[in-house]
């Protein structure tokens, strides 16, 4: 099997398409019919989950590609691609197959079978266009792909926040990973020229638009992920509950994080540690910061929204402390090379940055990037560019 991490995939879904009908045509000699789903990107609202703050993802033009079709039988036959690899499985729970590919797509069956969707054996072909564990959510896109497939052949009516959270429960019982919900939220609910606020604590959602005209998202992959990760998460978690423990004891009303202010915050400086402080200042002015891009989206600021990306950039370097040399180092590029919006995306200590970028200053950004990143650290980042695209569907 070939390892999925080293196989170049940047492909133009309709290459893919022919792709996974050249194979399924093979495999099971008939038609089905063609799911896609994307991966997302977050633009701002990082660290906010857990405090019942917002969030502000949006559908991107990469994702996975499937084609199915019932077969009769009680098992799924599922191919995947990219990894030129076969499974076979059941669909009761004793049945969970080996491979983690695998495992997505029995994830989403049982989920849906839990809730109760009769959902009998079929064949499968996919492929995938979303780069593996570089923050794009590669996992979220295989099962959406999968719940809404399967919702749409075996007419079973669950909404579509259900096929998100289909997904979730997908990564939470049968893949080991405890996510939240935006991910599958955002490839579930995705729209073309559209970012989505999503409340983590109430999961009411709208949407703003994003025509970034005369400019370009773009993604820098650091290429490292530094192990720090889980336990410093942990902390970082601990010391949001303690400042909001402290500001509760005066502001009943206070639940999360989100619901305080910097004054209420200030209150409790001397009650709380140091540390704890610098991580609630973070929090609070970053929840604030997704609501204030928003404001900017509606009245097409982009140049507001580059310099919140950058708030939220040196808030989490230096006052939630989860950056890394290298990308703090992509960032201060961004800024001498002029690029309206640069941070890093995702819980941090690696994985890429996110920018928004004047055309006219693209090409001259990317170049210096690629050039003094390989010099400082001794390997290139990997660019990727995106645009803001349709969630889940089925391809006619
Ligand atoms: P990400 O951050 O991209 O979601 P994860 O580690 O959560 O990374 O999920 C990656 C896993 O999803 C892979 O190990 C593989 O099992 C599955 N996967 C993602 N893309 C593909 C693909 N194109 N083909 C087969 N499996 C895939
Ligand atoms: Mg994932």
């Amino acid at each position: 099997m070939a390892r999925l991490s080293s196989i170049k995939i940047h492909l133009n879904i309709n290459i893919m398409r022919e792709r996974i009908r050249n194979k399924f045509q093979e495999l099971f000699a008939t038609e089905g019919s063609v799911y896609a789903s994307p991966g997302r990107i977050n633009l701002i609202g990082e660290h906010t989950d857990y405090n019942g703050g917002f969030v502000f993802p949006g559908a991107i033009d990469k994702g996975m590609i499937a084609e199915i079709k019932p077969n009769g039988l009680d098992k799924v036959r599922a191919f995947s691609v990219d990894l030129n690899d076969y499974a076979e499985f059941g669909l009761k729970e004793e049945d969970a197959p080996k491979a983690s590919w695998a495992r997505y797509i029995f994830g989403v069956c049982r989920e849906i079978i839990k809730r109760g969707g009769d959902v009998k054996g079929f064949d499968t072909v996919f492929a995938g266009d979303v780069p593996l564990g570089a923050g794009m959510s590669s996992s979220a896109a295989l099962e959406s792909t999968y719940a809404f497939a399967l919702n749409d052949l075996y007419n079973l009516n669950i909404d579509k926040f259900e096929l998100a959270k289909i997904g979730q429960s997908t990564e939470h019982n049968y893949c080991g990973v405890n996510c939240g919900i935006m991910d599958q939220f955002a490839s579930v609910f995705g729209a073309k020229g559209s970012l989505i606020r999503l409340d983590c604590r109430s999961l009411e959602y709208k949407y703003f638009p994003f025509n970034p005209v005369g400019y370009k998202l773009v993604l820098l992959d650091s290429v490292v992920k530094h192990e720090l990760a889980s336990s410093a998460y942990n902390k970082r978690r601990q010391s949001c509950e303690n400042a909001a423990a402290a500001i509760r004891r005066n502001h009943p009303e206070v639940e999360f994080l989100r619901d305080a202010t910097m004054d209420m915050l200030d209150e409790v400086k001397n009650d709380i540690s140091a540390e704890d402080y610098m991580r609630a200042e973070y929090v609070i002015g970053e929840v604030q910061r997704v609501l204030d891009v928003c404001d900017a989206l509606e009245k097409g600021d982009y140049e507001t929204v580059g310099q919140k990306m950058y708030e939220t950039h040196y808030g989490m370097s230096k006052q939630y402390e989860v950056s890394c040399e290298e990308l703090d180092y992509l960032n201060d590029i961004a800024k001498k090379c002029g690029v309206t919006g640069s941070r890093v995306m995702g819980g941090g200590f690696g994985g890429c940055t996110i920018n928004l970028v004047k055309e006219e200053k693209y090409d001259a950004f990317i170049k210096e990037a690629f050039k003094s990143y390989t010099e400082k650290f001794g390997h290139e980042p990997k660019l990727y560019e995106v645009v803001i695209s349709d969630g889940a569907r089925k391809l006619a």
